[in-house]
């Protein structure tokens, strides 16, 4: 239908804004109510703000987009979700425990370089940024803590003219010596 011949176009844009709002919440409703592969749908309406990143794609490749989406919409493609394997929800690595999201990125021995890697990548990104805002940093610091055991930072952050320490960061717990 040619909606400026029909002289309503107003209208009409108005109204099918509203019936694709309206599909557009019953839809959200039902995938965020699915058992399983709904789980991780709700942070989308609960952190509006800081879902910009799903239409601008700021700093990702298409792949990273798509892949993200599906980590939070609980439906990556690990065994560990109902009906996704034939095979059973051992890991396919490991075989020790279900193949689950956060067993693939947090705890599978077979990713543990990635994981590594990407430990160093992010603390380097952090120090960098506050280097940028006149901080000196070090990273992977040697300490002992109260009770006489040693432990590593992953950065130490002082202001670069006071050398006063302002940031003691850990990003994944403390590590023993
Ligand atoms: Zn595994």
């Amino acid at each position: 239908m040619n909606r400026v011949a029909s002289g309503g176009s107003s209208t009409s844009t108005k109204c099918g804004y509203i019936v694709r709002s309206i599909l557009r919440d019953k839809e959200f409703e039902n995938w965020s109510s699915l058992p399983s592969k709904g789980k991780g749908v709700k942070l989308f309406d609960e952190e509006k703000k800081l879902n910009k990143w799903f239409f601008e794609k700021k700093g990702l490749t298409d792949a990273e987009w798509k892949t993200t989406i599906k980590m939070i919409g609980n439906v990556a493609p690990v065994r560990g979700i109902p009906g996704r394997s034939k095979d059973g929800y051992q890991c396919r690595h490991c075989s020790t425990e279900t193949e689950t999201l956060a067993h693939v990125l947090g705890s599978c021995p077979h990713d543990f370089l990635l994981r590594n890697t990407r430990h160093r990548t992010i603390r380097s990104m952090i120090a960098k940024e506050l280097q940028k805002v006149g901080m000196e940093t070090r990273e992977e610091i040697h300490c002992i803590r109260n009770n006489r055991s040693t432990a590593r930072v992953d950065i130490l952050a002082w202001n670069a003219v006071s050398k006063k320490v302002t940031y003691w960061i850990q990003l994944s717990g403390w590590r023993l010596q």
